[in-house]
């Protein structure tokens, strides 16, 4: 027996806080009689609709992939531009998954991508504070002044970012250019961009070599993915 707002989580129709929702709307039901209460206990061969749509009793999947420019990190889009789990179901992967996060269209590297609501949920809540690493090429040369700025934080949006880690990888011969590397733990809205803009350093390439503990050994191409070993999932929980 487990609870319904579980067993719906788990089937990826909802993270489980959402489903605790769908269930007080009015939406769930259990063997054809809507279920409005919390608490709800079911096994396998209870049936359990939504919006009168059985559900269906998907395993938990998590899967990394090497994000290729160009593609959008969403589930849907409405472009009808192809997206992150296109790239998954173009190679047979059929489980409603969708991404933990997003990166830019033009931003390449890992990316999670999981029908785990619940595990997706945390590690998206700004408490948990994933550590993500990224390597960018910017215009011009950054200074120390400016790397040490942007380790001590930068304000974006009215509000200064948290202390980061950074280190300056190269500057280009022709001083046209830099990459520096970008450790952080939030996970604002275009923030590696935007703290690299508030120090007059327009980011012409960005790239996320990391996540919490997964990194992209194995998967050096654009567009290649793989799914997370027990261990590596039991380490992101
Ligand atoms: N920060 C950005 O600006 N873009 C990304 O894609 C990820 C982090």
């Amino acid at each position: 027996m487990e609870r319904l707002q579980k067993v719906m989580a788990e089937a990826g129709v909802a993270s489980r806080r959402a489903s605790e929702k769908l269930i007080a709307a009015g939406h769930v039901a259990v063997n054809g009689k809507i279920v409005t209460q919390q608490g709800v206990k079911v096994t396998k061969a209870d049936q359990v609709t939504v919006d009168g749509v059985p559900i269906k009793h998907e395993p938990l999947k998590y899967y990394l992939l090497n994000k290729p420019r160009g593609v959008i990190s969403s589930a849907h889009d409405e472009k009808g531009r192809r997206t992150v789990v296109d790239i998954l179901k173009e190679d047979g992967i059929e489980e409603r998954i969708y991404p933990v996060g997003r990166l830019d269209y033009d931003t390449t590297g890992i990316l999670l991508l999981t029908n785990d609501g619940d595990l997706a949920n945390k590690l998206m809540h700004p408490k948990f504070e994933v550590q993500k690493t990224y390597v960018a090429k910017v215009k011009g040369v950054i200074t120390n002044a400016e790397m040490k700025q942007l380790r001590l934080g930068v304000m974006v949006d009215g509000r200064k970012t948290k202390e980061a880690r950074v280190k300056l990888l190269e500057v280009a011969d022709n001083h046209q250019s830099s990459r520096v590397r970008l450790t952080i733990h939030e996970g604002r809205y275009h923030q590696v961009k935007r703290m690299l803009k508030a120090v007059n350093h327009p980011v012409m390439k960005l790239h996320r070599e990391t996540y919490d503990s997964l990194n992209l050994a194995g998967l050096p191409s654009g567009g290649q993915w793989r799914e997370l070993r027990p261990n590596e999932v039991k380490k992101l929980k």
